[in-house]
């Protein structure tokens, strides 16, 4: 039978099956991780085959990982190059955003969409608490999200208190796998209790594993939305956190700067301070906003940790 790991426990798994049961798996004994430097064979999202145990009538086998359309990496704080893998094959990666009570910052949506660019994942900025807003303030944020649109993100505005919005959001999650991601505070497990309630109070529960006693990592979970709708929330993850790019790839995750790449007089060029640099001849002429290229110089510097 083929499933869905929703739910990854240490050595053992839960994964809905076709047929919409939710099965206790564990792995076939000799798995090999076929990465060394990934520390999890298995992760939430990835689609599996199962066996039944002979040994146990409750449990089945996961008896192998079909290829994944993408996954996101955490990356290990100890071990460079290393890491785990939080959730795999996401259709939109969301992030809340609040303009207030808390303020999320420019620099930190686009590191988002950064890494959403890197792991090759769809992404919206949702704006949520938008009740909190002044009609000048919304009009306001709604100008600078029209930036946000034509470099090719989808963006929403929401009050997670208001049904009407929520009911909105759960047709953007149709048909789906969205994980959905935010600063604390800007109303994540909100949104979750509302499109799934019976989420509610495990979107707080962080699940801890010890991983040969070197670091703790935190593991991911989907709830059914609706039928074909899922999201994937990562609890105890604030944000997808800077993959490991290298610096000389980062201006490819910036589509306004991606398409203006070649056409730089060095082909080694950081767009910085290079003569005959097209991104910055760009940036002069204001086709580049002013936020989206400190952005990119912010991480660029590396100095981006913590905002
Ligand atoms: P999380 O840390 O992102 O999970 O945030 P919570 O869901 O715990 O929400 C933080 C606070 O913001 C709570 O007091 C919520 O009631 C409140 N909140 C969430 N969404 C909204 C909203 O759309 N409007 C307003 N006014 N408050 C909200
Ligand atoms: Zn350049």
């Amino acid at each position: 039978m083929q499933g869905t790991v929703t739910k990854s426990m240490g050595l053992w798994y839960l994964v809905e099956g076709a047929d919409g049961e939710s099965y206790n798996c564990r792995l076939k004994g000799k798995f090999k991780l076929e990465n060394k430097k990934i520390s999890n064979p298995v992760a939430v999202g990835d689609k599996v085959t199962l066996l039944e145990d002979e040994g146990n009538a409750e449990a089945w086998i996961i008896s192998e990982i079909l290829p994944r359309e993408n996954y996101i990496i955490r990356t290990s704080p100890k071990k460079k190059g290393h890491g785990h893998i939080i959730a795999s094959n996401i259709d939109l990666a969301i992030v809340i955003a609040t303009v207030a009570n808390p303020r999320t910052s420019l620099g930190f949506i686009d590191r988002f969409l950064v890494t959403a660019e890197a792991f090759r994942i769809p992404a919206m900025i949702l704006c949520n608490k938008i009740d909190l807003l002044s009609a000048e303030e919304l009009a306001g944020l709604k100008e600078k999200m029209k930036e946000y649109e034509v470099l090719g993100y989808q963006t929403g505005f929401i009050s997670a208190l208001n049904p009407k919005d929520i009911a909105a959001l759960k047709e953007i999650l149709h048909n789906q796998t969205t994980l959905i991601s935010g600063h604390s505070g800007v109303g994540k497990s909100t949104v979750v209790n509302q499109l799934i309630p019976e989420a509610e109070q495990k979107t707080s529960e962080i699940s801890d594993f010890s991983e040969k006693g070197t670091h703790t990592t935190t593991f991911a979970e989907r709830f059914k939305v609706a039928e074909n709708s899922y999201i994937i929330d990562t609890p105890g993850i604030k944000e997808l956190g800077l993959a490991e790019i290298e610096k000389d790839e980062l201006s490819h995750y910036f589509p306004e700067l991606r398409q203006l790449l070649g056409q730089c007089k060095f082909n080694n060029c950081t767009h910085t301070h290079e003569p005959g640099c097209a991104i910055a001849a760009a940036y002069e002429a204001g086709e580049i906003s002013q936020s989206r290229y400190d952005s990119y110089l912010s991480m660029l510097m590396g100095d981006d940790n913590r905002r």
